[in-house]
């Protein structure tokens, strides 16, 4: 993986692309990235005063998360580190960049107001007015891929949307990080909210759920926090495994569970481990966990990833060949969230430069951090059965039977498509001549001759070269099917 911080400077670009050159450099130029914590949930950013971070805070929070999620995912929580070096700020008060006096003030007015006004909603209510599903809208079940390591997964979520509360609960979904089940979650209330619109929704995090509870201690208003729990229809409650270890979380869930459940209310729970290794979690509810359904997301096959590929860069209308996909799914075979990482940094590069094609040597610097450079036309080497294809393919592309390339007939038109075949094979599967050889029948020499004399034929006869090309394109649109 590439270093965390390599990614600092494409968030800078992505801030620099959002602000207008005043505020970008009034602001931004200064903020640098100190390390990310707590597994990369939250990332801390050194900042030159309290005064710049109150005001990015109030002014460019969103614009900030929305560049910084873009490239550290994971993170949940940005918190800033004062440095204030003197002399820089000076400096940038010299140069005009810090706001006049009047308008520091009326910042600082603002700044209270904010606060004010969060004071005020923990004095009055507890429950978040706004946003009240908390749903992000770009989770839908139309833009999740069914791929072979989440199909399960898929067809439980399906059951559940058309009849919440009936089949399966509660549902347990589990997976390693970045495979989708935050998507899939909120994906599952989407579309039960667009099937009926008056349900109601509980999407929140273990954490979120943590905080509200303690909220509603401190504020004396646990029994809202009840009733906000006890009035919902489907209750999705994401990354439960922060509960370990929280006991008075542990038993307001448990109370939450039970009377949903026997309320026929659907509860939908994540976790990124199986319910028995969640450690310091009650026995009570982990075999409550474990009471319908208890589902998990493996890790992705390289066709998965390709799958999921194809579909992100469809979306974002990328224009990447069908082997610059292979290889960035071959490089990055952790997760989809990773996938979507490189995808992003390829994005801004080329909304950066879009005359400029976006070149092979580019993706391996991307992917360099991945794994070791990857063999370009990986692709047809990853299909299976990888050398009948080629051979499939050569007939179609000259019209003769397999018997034919494979037996003696010196026709020029099959003697041609012999080479053509042993040629691929040689060189896109990467096997050697006696290996060729084996395949067709023939002494390696054979083999050997056969690709010398494609190879200078491709340099000089384009009917040559341009049935080589056939040939591999019918390869990719049968890999593209894959
Ligand atoms: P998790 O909650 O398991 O850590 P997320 O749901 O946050 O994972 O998924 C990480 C990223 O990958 C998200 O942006 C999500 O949209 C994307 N993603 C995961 N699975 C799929 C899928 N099957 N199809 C499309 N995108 C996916
Ligand atoms: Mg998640």
């Amino acid at each position: 993986m590439p270093a965390v911080n390599d990614y600092w400077s494409l968030v800078l670009e992505a801030l620099r692309q959002k602000l207008s050159k005043s505020n970008f450099e009034a602001w931004f130029t200064s903020l640098d990235f100190v390390k990310t914590t707590n597994n990369g949930r939250k990332l801390i950013l050194s900042t030159s005063s309290s005064f710049s971070k109150n005001y990015i805070e109030t002014k460019f929070k969103h614009i900030l998360k929305e560049a910084v999620s873009k490239y550290y995912p994971q993170v949940v929580h940005i918190d800033f580190e004062i440095s204030n070096t003197v002399a820089e700020t000076t400096s940038l008060q010299q140069e005009g960049f810090f706001p006049l006096q009047s308008e520091l003030s009326d910042l600082q007015e603002k700044i209270k107001e904010v606060k004010s006004k969060t004071i005020n909603l923990n004095q009055g209510s507890i429950i978040p007015k706004k946003n009240i599903h908390n749903l992000n809208p770009k989770y839908t079940l139309e833009n999740f891929v069914v791929t072979g390591n989440n199909e399960l997964a898929v067809s439980v979520a399906k059951a559940i949307i058309e009849k919440p509360g009936v089949q399966y609960n509660p549902v347990f979904l589990y997976s390693g990080v970045g495979l989708g089940k935050t998507h899939l979650l909120q994906a599952i209330g989407q579309k039960i909210l667009e099937n009926k619109p008056d349900s109601r929704i509980r999407y929140t995090t273990c954490e979120a759920f943590f905080n509200l509870f303690i909220s509603g201690i401190q504020n004396k208003k646990s029994a809202e926090f009840k009733d906000y729990y006890r009035n919902t229809d489907v209750l999705l409650i994401d990354d439960i495994q922060f509960i370990a270890g929280k006991e008075a979380t542990q038993e307001a869930f448990f109370h939450a569970f039970n009377e949903l459940h026997q309320n026929n209310k659907q509860i939908v729970i994540t976790s990124d481990k199986h319910p028995k290794s969640l450690g310091a979690v009650e026995e009570r509810l982990i075999s409550r966990f474990e009471w319908g359904i208890v589902i998990d997301i493996s890790k992705p096959e390289l066709e998965d990833r390709i799958r999921v590929l194809k579909d992100k860069v469809e979306r974002l209308r990328l224009p990447l060949t069908l082997d610059q996909l292979t290889r960035i799914a071959t490089a990055v075979d952790t997760n989809y969230r990773d996938l979507e990482g490189v995808l992003n940094r390829i994005e801004a590069r080329i909304k950066l430069l879009p005359e400029k094609p976006f070149e092979d040597y580019e993706l391996n610097k991307i992917l360099g951090g991945f794994h070791q450079a990857i063999p370009m036309n990986i692709q047809i080497k990853f299909m299976p059965n990888s050398s009948d294809r080629i051979m499939d393919a050569v007939c179609k592309v000259f019209d003769i039977t397999k018997v034919e390339l494979l037996g003696k007939n010196r026709q020029q038109h099959v003697a041609l498509a012999r080479q053509v075949a042993m040629y691929l094979c040689k060189n896109e599967l990467d096997l050697s001549f006696p290996a060729v050889g084996k395949i067709f029948a023939r002494d390696h020499t054979t083999v050997l001759h056969a690709c010398r004399r494609l190879h200078d034929d491709m340099a000089i006869k384009s009917k040559v070269s341009s049935k080589v090309e056939a040939v591999k394109g019918m390869l990719q649109e049968a890999f593209a099917q894959v």
